[in-house]
């Protein structure tokens, strides 16, 4: 049995590995489709704090793993199915077929990119023309005219980033303003490869004979006109969805199917011994600091809860 099981290897689960492991537990990391989390596929991270030039996503999580594992912190890949907390063991099913069995436990499962539901939008999901991940499959559209959908934070960052290749980026969104902070926001509107289509709702990806994508047809929010705008790439970037499912029914989810700690903002949960931090808990703040934050007070908080359940 393990003392410290951790689903999730984001910036959340990394921290809490790195306090579980310098804490001797030898905590067990799963690491679930994307190995390091959704900073894996950010470029440039800009605001964690002690990288005044930045950091590259991929090496930022990277690190953090290197350091969690050079104090004993083990890592298996596999994905958490289901769990069982009824007795004081907790069990995990996992898709391997594996039940894996801890003393106490840390979720840090994370969030995944939502997408639209518009028709058009499976079928051409992958190589045919719709990503959600502008850093994996930017560089495909190199000198084409593509298109972003949403008006937060990662919309506005995927344009950016998109401007390396694509020769223009529309950014469509619903309403006639952004929701990005400012300073992102600002970039948008005063770069040259950048459009903005504002009060535009996406209503169907449109494909072309050879099966791939050739445009987005929206419709303004207002006044109802449709328009369709000629691209070969649609990226979507309409914010995230926790990945909970494997908790569902024993823990408290909201409504969009976030963990419920015991307290806002907490890391403890309804049930003793299991913890939770970072995304898959956080539909607030979303950042990696944040994650790593809550990561840290996690895995001190399982260190104490396993001295006093010894
Ligand atoms: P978000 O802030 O929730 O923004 C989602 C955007 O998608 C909204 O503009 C929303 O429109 C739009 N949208 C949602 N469903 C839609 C639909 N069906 N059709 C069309 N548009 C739709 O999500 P996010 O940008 O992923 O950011 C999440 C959190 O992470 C935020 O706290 C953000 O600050 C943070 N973040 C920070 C950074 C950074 O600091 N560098 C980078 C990325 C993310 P409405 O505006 O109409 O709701």
């Amino acid at each position: 049995m393990e003392n410290l099981l951790i689903p999730g290897t984001g910036c959340a689960g990394l921290t809490a590995a790195i306090y579980g492991a310098r804490a001797n537990l030898s905590p067990l990391v799963l690491e679930g489709g994307q190995p390091g989390g959704q900073l894996t596929t950010t470029s440039d991270v800009e605001n964690f704090p002690g990288f005044p030039e930045g950091i590259d996503g991929y090496t930022l999580t990277d690190n953090m793993r290197q350091q969690a594992a050079r104090f004993g912190a083990r890592f298996e890949s596999d994905i958490i199915e289901s769990a069982d907390f009824t007795g004081p063991v907790k069990r995990f099913r996992a898709a391997s077929g594996k039940t894996y069995e801890a003393r106490a436990a840390i979720i840090a499962t994370g969030a995944a990119p939502r997408l639209l539901g518009i028709p058009g939008e499976k079928e051409h999901f992958g190589g045919k023309g719709v990503s959600t991940c502008a850093t994996c499959d930017g560089a495909f559209y190199r000198g084409k005219e593509i298109v972003v959908i949403g008006g937060g934070d990662s919309a506005c960052e995927e344009a950016l980033f998109l401007t390396r290749f694509a020769s223009r980026v529309f950014l469509v969104h619903r309403r006639d303003a952004f929701r990005a902070t400012d300073v992102l926001a600002k970039r948008v509107f005063a770069h040259a490869k950048i459009t903005p289509v504002l009060s535009s709702v996406p209503v169907e990806i449109l494909g072309g004979a050879d099966g791939k994508v050739r445009a987005l047809a929206v419709k303004h929010a207002v006044t109802g006109a449709a328009t369709e705008l000629s691209v070969s790439g649609v990226f979507v970037a309409v914010g995230h969805r926790p990945n909970t499912v494997a908790f569902a029914g024993v823990l408290p989810l909201d409504e969009s199917g976030y963990i419920v700690p015991l307290v806002p903002g907490g890391v403890r949960t309804a049930v003793q011994g299991v913890f939770v931090a970072g995304d898959c808990a956080d539909h607030e703040y979303q950042q990696a600091i944040a994650a790593a934050g809550a990561g840290c007070r996690a895995g001190i908080e399982a260190v104490r809860w396993l001295e006093t359940a010894a």
